[in-house]
C-alpha cells in the first residue's frame, strides 16, 4: 500500500479514493463475505491508510473501508486496544 502523503491528510482525501464513481453496492454488498472486488479497488487506493483510520476513529458499522470488512475492523480495534 502506497503511504498517502501529508496533502491528503485533510478533508480533501476522498477526492483521491480509488472508489470514486464505483457503485454503492460493490462496497455495501448484501451478503457480508462477498467483498472482493471492493478490496480488489482497496488494495489500488493511494488514500486506504487515511481511509481505515476514518473508519476506525468514526466506528463505521457497515461497509467496506481500507479495504477490511466491518468485522475485519472489528478484530483490529481490539487488537489495537489490547497493545495500547
Ligand atoms: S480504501 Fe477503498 S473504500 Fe477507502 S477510499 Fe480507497 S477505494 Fe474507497
Amino acid at each position: 500500500m502506497v503511504r498517502p502523503d501529508a496533502s491528503l491528510r485533510s478533508n480533501t482525501w476522498r477526492q483521491a479514493a480509488a472508489c470514486e464513481g464505483a457503485p454503492a453496492n460493490v462496497f455495501y454488498p448484501e451478503n457480508d463475505t462477498d467483498t472482493a472486488a471492493a478490496k480488489a479497488i482497496c488494495a489500488q487506493c493511494r488514500v486506504r491508510a487515511l481511509c481505515l483510520e476514518t473508519a476506525l476513529r468514526n466506528q463505521e458499522r457497515y461497509g467496506v473501508w481500507g479495504g477490511l470488512t466491518p468485522r475485519e475492523r472489528a478484530r483490529l480495534r481490539r487488537r489495537n486496544l489490547r497493545a495500547a
